[in-house]
C-alpha cells in the first residue's frame, strides 16, 4: 500500500486511525466467505487477446481474464533530501487532510516552488498560522505571489536544504546549506509520481497529462475491457476515494459481463 510508511492512515470512514497493514488484513479477510482467489504475485505482463485478456504472474503462471481493473496506485518521487525518506509519511506528509490534524498549530513547512509552492502554503494556513515556504532553490514565484505570502506573513526560503532533522518520526529542523537551522514540526510536500507498473502501457491505455490513467467516472478506460481504480486513475487519491473507484470500477465491469451474456 502506498500509505505503507504511515503508523496510521486517517480520513478514512469508519477506520480513522487505523495502521494501513491493518487495512490491508481487514479488507482480504472479508474477501474470504466470496471465494475470491488472492494471487500475492507481481503481473510482469497484460495483453489483449481477441476478447480477453492473459496476464503473466512473476511465477511465470498465465491467468485468462475477461476484464482487467489496473489498481496498481503510483509511486512518489521524493527529492533527494537528507533525511526525507526516513521522514516520510511521519513528519513529512503528502496530505494535508489525512496527516494535518497530527501537527496542528505547529510551525510549518511546505516544500516547492511556483504554484505547487503558494497552493502547499494555501493548505497549510488552515492548520496553523507559522508557515514557511522551502523552495530547495529559486522559487519561481512571480512579484504578486510573492506579496501575497508576505501578506500571509510566510517567509520564502531559497536556501538549497542540506538535510531534515528527525526525532524519531517527527521532523524538528530544516537545515539550510550555509548551517542556518529552522525548527519545524512538519513538511507538506507533493512530489511528483509515477504509476508503480507499466501494465497500463502494455494494455495500451492512454494516460493523462499528470501520467495516471484515462478513464470516465466509471473507471472505463478508451480500452475495452480495462477499468482502472485508486490512484493511478482520475481523482482523489485517498484511501476512501480509492475504495469508492475499486467499488464503482467492479459494479460496472460486472454490469457489463452480464449484459454480454445475456445478449
Ligand atoms: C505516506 C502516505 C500516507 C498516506 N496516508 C493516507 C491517509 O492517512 N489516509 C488516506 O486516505 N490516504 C492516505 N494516503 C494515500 C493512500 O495511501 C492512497 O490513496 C491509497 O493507498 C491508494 O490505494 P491504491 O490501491 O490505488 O494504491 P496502492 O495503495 O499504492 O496499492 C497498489 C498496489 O498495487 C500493487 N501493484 C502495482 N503494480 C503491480 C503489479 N504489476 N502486479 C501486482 N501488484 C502490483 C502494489 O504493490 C500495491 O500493493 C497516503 C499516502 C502516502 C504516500
Amino acid at each position: 500500500m502506498r500509505n505503507a510508511p504511515a503508523d496510521a492512515a486517517h480520513y478514512v470512514f469508519t477506520r480513522d486511525g487505523t495502521p494501513p497493514k491493518d487495512l490491508l488484513q481487514i479488507g482480504l479477510a472479508q474477501l474470504e466467505p466470496y471465494g475470491v482467489v488472492v494471487e500475492n504475485k507481481i503481473v510482469t505482463d497484460a495483453a489483449a487477446i481477441g476478447h480477453s485478456f492473459v496476464l503473466t504472474l512473476g511465477n511465470g503462471r498465465r491467468v485468462e481474464s475477461r476484464r482487467v481493473v489496473l489498481a496498481i496506485g503510483v509511486e512518489d518521487i521524493l527529492p533527494d533530501v537528507e533525511g526525507m525518506r526516513e521522514l516520510w509519511g511521519g513528519g513529512v506528509f503528502h496530505c494535508p487532510y489525512c496527516h494535518g490534524w497530527e501537527v496542528r498549530n505547529r510551525p510549518l513547512a511546505a516544500y516547492g516552488k511556483g504554484d505547487l509552492g503558494l497552493a502547499l502554503v494555501t493548505l497549510l494556513l488552515g492548520w496553523t498560522r507559522d508557515v514557511v515556504l522551502f523552495t530547495d532553490g529559486p522559487a519561481g514565484l512571480s512579484d504578486s505571489q510573492r506579496a501575497q505570502l508576505a501578506r500571509h506573513g510566510v517567509p520564502v526560503r531559497e536556501e538549497r536544504i542540506e538535510r531534515l532533522v528527525g526525532d524519531g518520526r517527527h521532523l524538528r529542523e530544516v537545515i539550510l546549506s550555509g548551517g542556518e537551522t529552522i525548527a519545524r514540526g512538519g513538511m507538506l510536500i507533493r512530489p511528483p509520481q509515477r504509476l508503480r507498473s507499466d501494465l497500463a502501457h502494455r494494455l495500451g491505455c492512454p494516460l493523462r497529462e499528470d501520467g495516471r490513467v484515462e478513464a470516465d467516472e466509471f473507471g472505463k478506460t478508451p480500452i475495452a475491457g480495462v477499468f482502472v481504480a485508486g490512484d493511478a486513475g482520475p481523482g482523489m487519491q485517498s484511501v476512501g476515494a480509492a475504495a469508492a473507484s475499486g467499488a464503482t470500477a467492479a459494479a460496472f465491469l460486472n454490469h457489463g459481463l452480464l449484459e454480454e451474456e445475456f445478449a
